[in-house]
């Protein structure tokens, strides 16, 4: 694959993962299996296509943690060591992940296609709809069809990141499944206190991947897979490149549509009305201005009167009895909102700490524990508390894509 790495065009292909072939599952459904970190390929460049463990075992708790949560995610099977060291600013302990995916087919995937030539792109396009769209193969238009399909899911998916705080830290268009899994777990976090600037990965100096930059940058990321489809789907440029804009121009809405049907949820809302955008818009306003604990907040909403002395603010209050006067007498759907709000996130401190006791002192219990508590994020369970409690004090965590 190639990919739009920060924004300039590369060649890459996989320099650190292979592809060991597809599964049948008993249900039907067919998964990629590949391990990543297992040594050189042809494509390593200066690389030396190995993993440390700890990178890896990041993208396993958080690839647990996102399907619990119900986020569509590539999956974790396995992460092996190799007793062997693999050396980066100082020598750690190399380690192999097995990674399952509904495909491994990227943005990037069609960016390689279309720059080799237009039959390649077509087998590669025509390959993609029938494994993850087969409902399209017969579809009128069917490439813009599949535009359109593709643009739905990523729409949908980030909407799910903004909804529980995650921050992947790395959108390259290398790092864009087609399916519409998150995929490529480095530098990526869940934000604390709200605020759409938040950034922690190290080399995202200029928050090109900040939190609120998300589903501005899925939409810049989409434009790199129309550009790539559209031979296929006019042989007229012009006529393709007015349909491709229209479904590109389009994505605001269908994001922010998931987006709100999203927030009712947080809210408790079971009707939309009109205000709503605007009553979950003040909330994340207070939120940001008190540096409220995104997570927190919510949960705590869905709990009846939040009490505390953040929640006694005069803006807060205000913001509360208008979500009162929304909900009416009948209040809230209580249930709906503990479905929807994790109680449970891995938090970035948790996560350090599960990481080093793997990796400098060979204790998984800290990262079993941990895993145990993400796998029912949607539970208040008095043994989990500990993880609820947002750090101390993060000024200046950053995270590491590892490599
Ligand atoms: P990422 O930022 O993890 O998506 O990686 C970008 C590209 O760099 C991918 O094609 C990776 O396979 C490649 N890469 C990352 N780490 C290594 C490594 N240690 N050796 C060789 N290639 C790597
Ligand atoms: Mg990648």
């Amino acid at each position: 694959y190639a990919g739009h790495q920060y924004g300039g065009f590369t060649m890459l292909g996989d320099g650190r993962a292979i592809l060991l072939g597809e599964h049948r599952t008993p249900s039907g459904g067919l998964v990629d299996i590949q391990f990543k970190g297992s040594g050189r390929t042809r494509f390593s460049r200066g690389g030396d296509g190995l993993a440390a463990l700890g990178p890896m075992l990041r993208e396993y708790i958080i690839s647990e943690a996102m399907a619990a949560l119900g986020i569509p995610t590539t999956g974790s099977l396995a992460v092996v060591t190799t007793g062997e060291k693999v050396y980066r600013e100082s020598p750690r302990r190399g380690a192999i992940l097995t990674r399952v995916a509904a495909s491994h087919i990227r943005v990037g995937t069609f960016e390689y296609a279309a720059r080799r030539d237009e039959a390649t792109l077509r087998a590669l396009a025509d390959y993609a709809i029938d494994r993850h769209d087969p409902e399209l193969v017969e579809a009128p238009e069917k490439y813009l069809a599949f535009l359109k399909a593709v643009a739905d899911r990523q729409a949908s998916l980030v909407a799910r990141w903004q909804l529980v705080g995650f921050i992947h830290g790395v959108m390259n268009t290398d790092n864009v499944a087609i399916s519409g899994e998150t995929i490529d777990y480095g530098p990526c976090a869940f934000m604390n206190a709200y605020d759409p600037g938040t950034v922690y990965s190290s080399i995202d100096r200029g928050g090109r991947y900040a939190y609120g930059n998300q589903p501005r940058i899925v939409q810049w990321n989409l434009a790199r897979f129309a550009e790539t489809l559209l031979p296929l789907i006019d042989p007229e440029p012009e006529a393709a490149v007015a349909a491709a804009t229209e479904v590109l121009e389009g994505f605001p809405a269908v994001f922010e549509r998931y987006w709100l049907a999203g927030m009712r949820e947080k809210l408790g809302l079971q009707s939309e009305e009109a205000g709503d955008a605007d009553l979950a818009r003040s909330l994340l306003d207070w939120m940001q201005k008190v540096r409220a604990d995104f997570t927190n907040t919510f949960r705590d909403l869905s709990a009846g009167p939040p009490v505390g002395e953040r929640y006694r603010d005069a803006e807060f209050q205000a913001w509360y009895a208008r979500w009162q006067e929304r909900v009416g007498p009948t209040g809230p759907s209580y249930e709906l909102m503990r479905s929807v709000n994790p109680a449970v996130i891995p938090r970035n401190h948790r996560v350090e700490e599960a990481l080093s006791a793997a990796e400098d002192r060979d204790d998984l219990s800290v990262m079993h524990r941990l895993l145990d508590a993400l796998a029912s994020p949607y539970e208040t369970r008095a043994e989990h508390a500990e993880y609820r409690d947002p750090p101390a004090d993060e000024a200046g965590y950053r995270t590491f894509c590892g490599t």
